[in-house]
């Protein structure tokens, strides 16, 4: 159950400096009114709720939806190094584990000469991504989303708590920026389908070609670096890979 979960109201509302501390305004920057923001708007509203939260230098701009035990973000850690890397995950114990790792890879690059040492471009956050993603990111905030080996749900019944559907799409689609990406991988044939059918009819998308694909290094690591991924190459199963963009925004949106 997730009834414990804490949602920001908005995306403005939420703190992400415990997340990515190397990315945090020093204080004496942050007085600046946040984007859109006048300045006597962002006091009354510090007036009337809590210190407005720490802001960070850039956003957060890919998310690994289900992210499990978090091989994909450490492989793109490195490969990005410029891009803030979140991934959501709802179990308790996966999100520690995630977080756990992530800490340690920090303290052994604490030595790095960079500004923004390694690993300090990702984290994990627990969430239940069916819930909510528009709380966290704003609109057209994210470039890449990746959906890598989502739990299948095969019984007919359950189909409704498959992470790709037309609701759930539409959320993907309004986070996402016009030419963003959606990545995503499973090993299920029946669920493949399932997400291809589900993209291939939403307005917002488009799938990329084959071509566009072997070309786009993301899909080379989605393809490996996953923990579940790398359970279905020891057991040398097929992997189905589908990849959508996001179109430039309809006159109506
Ligand atoms: N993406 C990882 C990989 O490829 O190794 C993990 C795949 S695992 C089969 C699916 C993961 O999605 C699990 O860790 C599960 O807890 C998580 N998950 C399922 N539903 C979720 C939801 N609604 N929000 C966030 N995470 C979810």
């Amino acid at each position: 159950s997730d009834h414990q979960l804490i949602y920001p109201p908005s995306p403005d509302h939420m703190d992400w400096s415990s997340l990515y501390p190397d990315y945090v305004v020093p204080e004496e920057e942050d007085a600046s009114p946040a984007e859109g923001q006048d300045a006597s708007a962002k006091e009354d509203e510090a007036s009337l709720a809590d210190k407005p939260p720490r802001r960070l230098t850039q956003d957060v701009e890919v998310a690994d939806i289900g992210c499990g035990f978090g091989g994909l973000l450490i492989a793109l850690a490195p490969v990005m190094p410029q891009t803030l890397i979140l991934g959501l995950e709802i179990r308790v114990s996966v999100t520690q584990y995630v977080q756990d790792r992530i800490k340690v890879l920090r303290q052994q690059n604490a030595a790095s000469p960079l500004p923004q040492k390694p690993y300090s471009n990702i984290a994990c956050l627990r969430a239940n991504t069916m819930k909510f993603l528009p709380n966290f990111f704003r609109k057209a905030q994210l470039s890449k989303i990746f959906i890598c080996f989502p739990d299948p749900h095969f019984k007919v019944r359950k189909h409704k708590q498959r992470i790709v559907s037309a609701t759930l799409n539409s959320e993907y689609a309004y986070v996402l920026r016009p030419g963003g990406v959606v990545y995503t991988i499973t090993d299920v044939p029946d669920l493949h389908e399932w997400m291809v059918g589900h993209f291939a009819k939403h307005l917002s998308f488009e799938r990329l070609t084959t071509e566009e694909e072997d070309a786009d290094p993301c899909v080379a690591i989605m393809r490996t670096e996953t923990e579940e991924g790398k359970k279905v190459e020891r057991h040398s199963g097929a992997k189905f890979v589908a990849c959508f963009r996001r179109k430039e925004e309809l006159p109506y949106e």
